[in-house]
């Protein structure tokens, strides 16, 4: 079997989903499992309406209703006037959106989160599973949630592998194509669940390994992996080799184009990653797989925009070592802070967080009852794999100071 990601940028209109079906006929897709992300930035919209859902309830059924439309224009694009069961389906899932919002009682920002979010896959596997069928290709539509198990650590679960693992060989071993959602599942309780932002390259990499897939290739708005985002930086090159180890880092430091979490259970299995481009289906991408670390090996660039640094000393000069070292963790743990650099000397610790659950001002509430806590705020992580001469020089042209910086063998960072 072989796995298809298609993200929401591939999909993010009706002349998508018509490559999408285009890219399946060219690469003979029988024994398929496509997984697809939600149109677009539906996403984020949804993130817009859980804003206003508890900020300002008013503003909520205008935002669903334009989301609506965009879904429906797809639709109408798609069929020209033949997309009935489609448009009904779509109503429903909208139906079943605005019910849920109406009835909720819990608090629980993550948790609604997931319930509201997942919509974003349903309408596009939705609006895609039917407009297969429209044109001859017979697909299944799987419910992911059926199949990724997890625990109920909303926006960001943990797999149970055993589970899921079961789950999928029972739901798709003898079918031949079968579309299914991206970033979905649910908890023992059968609550929906998320894997993450971006989590979807990540449900095609759990759906390889349950199924000992051939290869996972993930459809993208770029020629494949480059050595930084283009978005960002200029003159980016194509990689096109590159090894499990060298790609997990790169994801890890925030790559954005691969989430970090899906290469390791395909290097298990050393199932290739190949990361190509929907609209040039022919050209060859790039091939994340057992070989060399890095093909051409030139200097890899990352950067994490939106971070906080916090310097954290001691009030009575007293060292900073394993125990206060291990205190801090716990609450940046227990304060859901995800780390992204540490250093620290004798008597100060410096840490560039994430502030992705929106805890800091209650971690530095009780940070401060044991240290001086300075916060500095929406500082930008570079990170830079394979540095040499020419990338120190890129660290000056930013032209920002440098709040922090460190160095290894392979890998620099810098704070600005
Ligand atoms: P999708 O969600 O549609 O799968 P994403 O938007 O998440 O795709 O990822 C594709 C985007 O990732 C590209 O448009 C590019 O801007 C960005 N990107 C970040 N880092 C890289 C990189 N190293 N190489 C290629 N693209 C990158
Ligand atoms: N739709 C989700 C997101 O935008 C998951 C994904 O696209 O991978 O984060
Ligand atoms: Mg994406």
């Amino acid at each position: 079997m072989e796995v298809f990601k298609f993200g929401g940028a591939s999909v993010k209109d009706s002349e998508g989903v018509v490559n999408l079906v285009n890219v399946l006929s060219k690469t003979n897709s029988q024994d398929t499992i496509i997984v697809v992300s939600a149109m677009g930035k539906t996403t984020n919209a949804l993130e817009k309406i859980l804003d206003f859902y508890f900020k300002n309830k008013n503003q909520v059924s205008s935002e669903v209703i334009s989301l609506k439309e965009f879904h429906l224009k797809i639709i109408k694009d798609l069929y020209k006037g033949d997309g009935n069961d489609c448009e009904t389906e779509v109503h429903r899932l909208f139906e079943e959106l605005q019910v849920f919002l109406k009835s909720n009682k819990s608090p629980d920002y993550s948790f609604v989160y997931d319930q509201v979010v997942c919509f974003g896959e349903l309408l596009s596997t939705t609006i895609i599973h039917y407009y297969m069928k429209y044109k001859q290709l017979d697909s299944f539509w799987l419910d992911a949630r059926n199949c990724i198990k997890t625990d109920d650590y909303y926006r960001s679960a943990n797999l149970n592998w055993e589970l899921t693992k079961k789950n999928i060989v029972d739901q798709v071993r003898h079918k031949s194509l079968v579309i299914t959602q991206g970033f979905i599942g649910s908890s023992l309780s059968n609550f929906t669940t998320t894997l993450g932002r971006e989590g979807s390259d990540y449900s095609a990499a759990i759906f390889a390994y349950a199924l000992d897939a051939k290869s996972v290739t993930i459809w993208k708005d770029v020629p494949g992996v480059l050595n930084g985002d283009p978005r960002v930086f200029q003159k980016t090159k194509l990689l096109n080799q590159i090894s499990y180890r060298e790609a997990i880092e790169l994801a890890f430091y925030g790559a954005s184009v691969i989430h970090p979490k899906t290469l390791q259970p395909l290097q298990i299995k050393e199932i290739p990653l190949y990361v190509k481009s929907f609209e040039n289906p022919e050209a060859s991408g790039t091939s994340i797989s057992k070989g060399r670390a890095l093909e051409p090996n030139i200097p890899c660039y990352i950067v994490k925009k939106d971070q906080v640094l916090l310097r954290l000393s001691s009030i009575d000069f007293s060292f900073i070592v394993e125990e206060n070292i291990s205190y801090i963790f716990n609450l940046l743990h227990e304060y859901q802070m995800p780390v992204e650099l540490i250093q620290n000397s004798a008597i100060s610790f410096s840490v560039c967080v994430n502030n992705k659950y929106r805890r800091l001002e209650e971690l530095v509430l009780v940070l401060s009852s044991r240290f001086n806590v300075e916060v500095i705020k929406e500082v930008d992580l570079y990170t830079i794999r394979h540095f040499d001469s020419s990338a120190s020089q890129f660290i000056k042209k930013i032209g920002k100071p440098v709040l922090l910086e460190q160095r290894t063998q392979e890998t620099a960072q810098f704070v600005v």
